[in-house]
């Protein structure tokens, strides 16, 4: 059932508490298993298929344990980085000065999500190391595990690095692009981040302007600060949250700004796309939680 955790494991299983699957971190990505405590289903005798009654017709049909393994693959294919294997709203540090407030932010992102719909994407921009990454994959590990949502993950960097393989080697534009284009939820980590070339500025153009127009949802995480400091008011920005709500600041974000780095075009895409969430609080990269 959407929305409904699938709790198809033993409640006292000290891997996946009750969660029926267990993530581990693989060489390159988080790696999702069926728990070993899931048992065999009786209604198909662990076939996955079974003969359903439908108004008096008997068809087969995928027998409903095998929504567990479906989302696992799904979460497989979310490219979800080794490192983040283990991070969920659960392992998120609430301690820290302001991680409370950006906790609530990522949970309010999860909670308004409606699959199967137009869904507003979300940008979280912060000082490195308040866990904007680690609470942008507890979202996706939701989305995919509470509603087989299909979600991708991807490093700005390594984004571009891809898009340029592909048309390195003669792919077509709209080949390269499609998988890109089409997840319904892409998240990009490290907005802006490298030198940014106009090529990257243009595909990068291209990507979101097509997302944009296949109403597709967009989320991201950034380094840079969504506007100037003095600019606050005078660029629409919806934000989750405010100063005066959390501990803390969303950090020494001097220099030049996400629009700067990524363009105004995109940024104006963004703006309607997404709403900007400050991150708050101290670096706590050091303390190893919450990357
Ligand atoms: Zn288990
Ligand atoms: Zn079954």
């Amino acid at each position: 059932m959407p929305g409904k955790p699938l709790m198809l494991g033993e409640p006292g299983c000290p891997l996946c508490h009750g969660q029926g699957y267990v993530v581990e971190p693989g060489k390159l990505h988080a790696v999702a298993r069926v728990c070993d405590c899931v048992p065999r289903c009786t209604l198909c005798d662990g076939l996955g298929n079974r003969e359903v009654v439908i108004k008096g017709v008997a068809r087969m049909g995928r027998c409903r344990c095998r929504v567990l393994p479906d989302r696992v693959a799904l979460f497989n294919k979310a490219g979800i980085p080794a490192r983040h294997a283990r991070s969920t709203f659960d392992s998120y540090d609430p301690s820290a000065a302001g991680a409370s407030a950006n906790y609530h932010i990522a949970r309010t992102v999860l909670e308004q999500y409606v699959p199967g719909q137009e869904n507003r994407g979300v940008v979280f921009f912060g000082g490195v190391g308040r866990g904007k990454t680690h609470l942008l994959v507890a979202i996706l590990r939701e989305l995919v595990m509470l509603y087989g949502e299909e979600v991708l993950f991807v490093e700005f960097s390594n984004l571009l690095s891809q898009l340029k393989a592909g048309f390195d080697q003669g792919v077509g534009e709209a080949t390269t692009l499609r998988p890109l284009v089409q997840v319904p939820v892409l998240a990009i980590d490290e907005l802006g981040k490298g030198r940014c070339t106009e090529w990257e500025l243009t595909i990068i153009d291209v990507l979101i302007s097509h997302r944009y127009n296949a109403m597709a949802t967009t989320m991201a995480t950034t380094n840079f600060k969504a506007a100037h400091a003095t600019g606050q008011t005078e660029i629409n920005l919806t934000v989750y949250g405010g100063s005066n709500s959390a501990s803390g600041t969303p950090g020494k974000l001097s220099g030049p700004t996400l629009g700067d780095r990524v363009g105004e075009r995109v940024f104006s895409r963004l703006k309607e796309m997404c709403s900007f969430a400050p991150f708050f609080g101290d670096d706590y990269r050091d303390g190893r939680r919450g990357l």
